[in-house]
């Protein structure tokens, strides 16, 4: 805990990564397991950790990246962060996140614009950028995230390290700060597959406090780490329309290289099609925004953290809280969400998009029905240069292209490194895609490809 807190001071100066590192709280906690010495229930004995600043923790300030919760300190753990303390991790303290996960650069955090480890003058990836960061830059040795339509797996990928989405309901909610409640799922941002796998195990199985999350028993993860075969007998469907225009160069030639490897290593590589994926996009940013626009109903400044001063009556007093408290990202996306929602809009937008949504489940549902899993790259890009989609928004929700598709469809997503970009020399990620509920399997190819 020590050494990471000492990186952590020596690396924040160029990253940012953090927005609040509980220094103190860590060493005593860390000594307190030291005294007790290592105990075999406690999967994480010791381990430091980072969490993105959506999961409440206890007595430590949770703000979401936003003005509005600016000062709110949750009475009560999220349940991934209260699982994470009972097998023996020490919180080092919140990451930087993108303004209530929405965004894909951290760029939209009200607080601090975190950089790329591998060239400061990129973004590290988001929304839980913050999160990718601490990892890469070695300040702890894993971190939770949470990824709505990819932000998990796109900041790994940016990073360099390890990231994994869940299929919807492995993870309980409880306590994570919504986004996009149908779509948001917290897992974790690793150095490796192997402590990947050993997170997910920590934080995965039921919690009745969210009633999405599924009873089933947790798979045996680090079991399925020793393939033995290699990747002999399985096969990976390439859904062609991820490879298609507007993947760059470097980022195909990664993946293709990660590609050759799994066939080296025995596995059968077969096209298949996911022929909706164009409207994905469309259909994410519809659910998304209207989900959100009715989650942050609840930010009025009455219940939680910051409240305008000096207000004449209650109307006053939410026009100002949340004008003051909401950035512009959010106040937009607010805007959108109400808009397809509303009467007259309603079945033009937001019941179509759920039914667009169904048919690109049902499709990747049939994809995965002719291989075991699915490869393709995380994002056709590699990290932008730090300000440079300020302008325009639209051109970031398009980078969402490969990710967000995942979630619309509750299916789990594995980003892997695959070296660097020829182009940018910065990392690129592969991404393994599951059935709902087989992480381990995804895991088990993630660590054969290594
Ligand atoms: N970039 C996407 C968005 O802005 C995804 C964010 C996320 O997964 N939280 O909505």
């Amino acid at each position: 805990a020590r050494a990471c807190l000492e990186r952590m001071e020596a690396t924040e100066p160029r990253i940012a990564a953090m927005l609040r590192v509980d220094a103190d709280g860590a060493l005593a906690r860390a000594r307190e397991l030291d005294a007790a010495g290592p105990d075999p229930s406690q999967a994480l004995w010791g381990v430091p950790v980072t969490v993105k600043d959506a999961l409440s923790t206890k007595g430590m300030t949770t703000t979401a990246g936003s003005r509005i919760l600016e000062g709110f300190t949750p009475i009560y753990d999220a349940f991934a962060v209260e699982k994470l303390r009972r097998a023996g991790a020490v919180l080092l303290g919140k990451a930087n996140l993108d303004e209530f996960a929405m965004g894909s650069g951290t760029e939209n955090s009200a607080y601090q614009k975190t950089r790329n480890p591998w060239n400061t003058a990129k973004v590290p990836g988001g929304s839980s950028g913050g999160s990718a960061a601490s990892v890469a830059a070695g300040q702890c040795f894993a971190s939770l995230g949470t990824d709505t339509g990819g932000s998990i797996r796109q900041p790994a990928s940016f990073c360099g390290c390890v990231g994994l989405k869940p299929t919807y309901g492995r993870v309980s909610r409880y306590g994570l700060i919504a986004y996009g409640s149908s779509l948001d799922q917290i897992g974790p941002l690793t150095r490796s597959v192997e402590d990947c796998a050993r997170v997910l195990a920590v934080i995965a199985g039921h919690d009745p406090r969210d009633a999405t999350c599924d009873p089933r028993p947790v798979d045996d993860y680090a079991a399925a780490l020793t393939r033995g075969d290699g990747l002999k007998g399985l096969r990976l469907g390439l859904p062609r329309e991820f490879f298609g225009d507007g993947l760059t160069p470097e980022v195909r030639a990664a993946c293709d290289a990660a590609l050759a490897r799994a066939r080296e290593l025995g596995a059968e590589l077969v096209e298949v099609s996911l022929p909706h994926t164009e409207a994905a996009i469309a259909t994410y940013y519809i659910i998304a925004m209207a989900e959100a626009s009715s989650n942050l109903a609840r930010f009025d400044g009455v219940r939680y953290g910051r409240r305008a001063p000096d207000v004449k009556n209650l109307e006053e007093l939410y026009v100002r809280s949340r004008s003051e408290g909401f950035g512009q990202e959010v106040k937009r996306r607010i805007m959108l969400g109400a808009y397809v929602l509303s009467s007259g809009y309603y079945d033009a937008y937001y019941r179509k998009a759920a039914q667009v949504r169904r048919l690109i489940r049902d499709e990747y549902l049939a994809a995965l029905d002719q291989c075991d899993a699915l490869c393709a790259p995380v994002s056709p890009v590699t990290a932008w240069d730090l300000g440079s989609h300020a302008a325009d928004p639209l051109q970031a929700y398009l980078m969402d292209a490969y990710t967000l598709s995942l979630n619309l469809a509750g299916l789990p997503g594995l980003s892997l490194p695959v070296g660097l970009g020829a182009d940018s020399n910065m990392p690129v990620g592969l991404q393994l895609i599951g059935p709902a509920f087989g992480e381990a399997r995804l895991l088990g190819v993630g660590h054969a490809l290594e």
